[in-house]
């Protein structure tokens, strides 16, 4: 195939790459690939770049639209963050906790659980969260006949069976749609709680098995061989950015641009097909566009649409994805409240709503001014709270409101949580996200194999981002920097030549050679420009751009 920005030849495509989706899965591949001199076409259907990444302005502050933390897991967000220059801008958030919201009162929450799951039912938080009844009926699952757990099982069930209803509406399924947007019905044991199957079948019970892994977990992060777990304070396994996470995808598109990538946004590519010399895209609006190689990055259900005629892909399309048809929705309702709004931070950081509260429609609320030190700072006295609905089970409350109706409800629940009647909000704004199932689900892993597998068939097609790495930065971050690294090599590669440090080597010689061959061009161009009439340039023209 096509060496980076080889010279120009009239058979060869105009684009080494082309990256559809423009979230942070296709970002950072753009980011990496331009950066050593490919020449890099990403196209997006949104009106921003991003994705779920992406900023929202309101009320004169710039806030995260949907993303708003990393897990510290790996830390390759935060090495990324360090190599955009936002190292000095990684912040954790407060630490204040996060709150249970119950059908008449709220309470902390539990701190000796997983996922809401109890190591000891008797203990005082948790009688406080699920009665003296609920309570009792968790401790049941100390008595009961020893546990043998099946290695996919999904969380709800087993929850219900071993500690009772009480326990799974009350704490664990506030934490499934808070951390996962998922129904713990179809949350993968093996995935959300790692350790946790092996943990319960030495234990012989589901409460014992937490204790283990808490305890595991404890050593662990006294060895030094782990970061703190969200154990005692959920929320405080993850970091943010000064500014908002959205500074990040931000500055990959900078980073990108910097190095002649072309970022269009408006542009829905419909179909994608191999060809002699690459990949042919077709835009929905019917423009073909080819490439070399083609990196598709968008969630299953619209990554199957472009892909669903390649084989492996039709099989994968024909076939209910993993949790079921369909992906989830998931409305965020953001309110900024005036100043003196809200009397200290009642609520910590925020509040998970049990799953049998009736008065109260959002499944959760952050009370983000108080969560994010940096925010409070730039609110200068106003309130930020950003509500959320659905939670992974059917539509969220807010759907088919308009969008003052919808900010209504807001208002009303976060009056409602907050213990206040609080006063009409200086600016509000609804954002919809409509994602595949999270990778938490049972069988999700089996299907982003099975996604791999079918890219893996067709030469220089590679999927990044949540579809195949799984749900959140932290997943798909080093993901896609690892598939970058695939293209290039497969771009370098000699067929039937092991792959070795020595061609490594040449590989980013080669690399440097060809990047400092492009800013020596740009140079030329730049003074061929300055002495002649202005011009617009490949690059430096962004189609659509939000
Ligand atoms: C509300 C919400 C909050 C979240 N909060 C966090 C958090 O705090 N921390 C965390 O780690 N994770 C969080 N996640 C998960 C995390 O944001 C995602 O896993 C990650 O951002 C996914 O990145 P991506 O590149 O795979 O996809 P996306 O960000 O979904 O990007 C896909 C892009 O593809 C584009 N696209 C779709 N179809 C086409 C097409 N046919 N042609 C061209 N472009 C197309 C879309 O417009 C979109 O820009 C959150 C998710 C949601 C929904």
């Amino acid at each position: 195939m096509t060496e980076p920005a080889q010279a120009a030849d009239a058979a060869a495509p105009r684009w080494d790459t082309i990256v559809a989706g423009a979230g942070m899965g296709g970002l950072v591949v753009a980011h990496e690939l331009a950066g050593r001199g490919y020449r890099v076409l990403v196209l997006d259907a949104a009106d921003h770049l991003g994705g779920v990444a992406s900023r929202l302005e309101l009320d004169g502050l710039a806030l995260d639209a949907g993303a708003e933390s990393f897990a510290t897991r790996g830390g390759a967000v935060a090495e990324l963050a360090a190599e955009l220059g936002l190292d000095g801008d990684i912040v954790a958030p407060n630490v204040a906790g996060a709150w249970l919201q119950l059908e008449d009162r709220a309470v902390p929450l539990p701190k000796a659980t997983l996922l809401g799951i109890p190591s000891s039912p008797l203990s005082q938080d948790v009688i406080d969260a699920v009665g003296w009844g609920g309570a009792l009926r968790a401790y049941a699952d100390r008595l009961m006949p020893v546990l043998k757990l099946g290695k996919d099982d999904a969380l709800g069930p087993l929850v219900r069976r071993r500690m009772g209803a009480r326990v799974l509406d009350r704490l664990v399924a506030p934490l499934a749609g808070g951390v996962y947007s998922a129904d713990p019905e179809v949350l993968d044991v093996g995935t959300v709680a790692p350790g946790l199957n092996n943990a319960i079948t030495r234990a012989g019970s589901l409460s014992g098995g937490v204790a283990l892994v808490l305890e595991e977990r404890a050593a662990a992060v006294a060895r030094g061989d782990a970061a703190p777990s969200n154990a005692s304070k959920p929320g405080s396994a993850v970091l943010g950015i000064r500014g908002g996470v959205h500074r990040i995808a931000e500055r990959l598109v900078e980073r990108a641009r910097e190095h002649r990538a072309e970022l269009r946004t408006g542009v829905r590519v419909a179909t994608a097909e191999p060809v002699e010399a690459g990949w042919r895209v077709v835009t929905e609006a019917g423009e073909a566009l080819e490439a070399s190689s083609l990196v598709v990055a968008m969630p299953e259900a619209q990554a199957l649409r472009v892909l669903g005629g390649l084989d492996g892909f039709r099989e994968l399309a024909g076939s209910p994805a993993a949790g079921g048809a369909g992906g989830v929705t998931v409305e965020l309702v953001t309110l900024v409240l005036p100043e003196g709004a809200v009397q200290g931070d009642p609520r910590g950081t925020g509040v998970l709503v049990a799953a049998d509260v009736t008065r109260i429609r959002a499944k959760a609320m952050t009370h983000s001014s108080a969560k994010w030190s940096w925010l409070r700072e730039a609110a200068a006295g106003r309130e930020v709270v950003r509500l959320s609905y659905g939670s992974g089970a059917g539509a969220p409350a807010t759907e088919g409101l308009s969008d003052a109706e919808a900010a209504e409800l807001a208002l009303a629940d976060a009056s409602a949580i907050l213990g206040t009647t609080l006063p009409a909000p200086l600016a509000s704004a609804r954002v919809r996200w409509e994602q595949g199932q999270p990778s938490s689900v049972v069988g999700a892993r089996a299907r982003q194999q099975a996604l791999r597998a079918a890219a893996a068939a067709q030469a220089n097609l590679v999927l990044v981002g949540a579809a195949v790495a799984g749900t959140g930065l932290a997943q798909v971050v080093p993901d896609a920097r690892q598939a970058a690294t695939g293209i290039r090599r497969e771009a370098f590669a000699v067929p039937g030549t092991p792959w070795t440090a020595d061609v490594e080597a040449e590989l980013a010689a080669h690399e440097a050679e060809v990047a400092a061959q492009d800013a020596a061009a740009q140079q030329t161009h730049a003074a061929e420009d300055a002495a002649s009439e202005p011009r617009s340039t490949e690059t430096g023209t962004h189609r659509g751009e939000a």
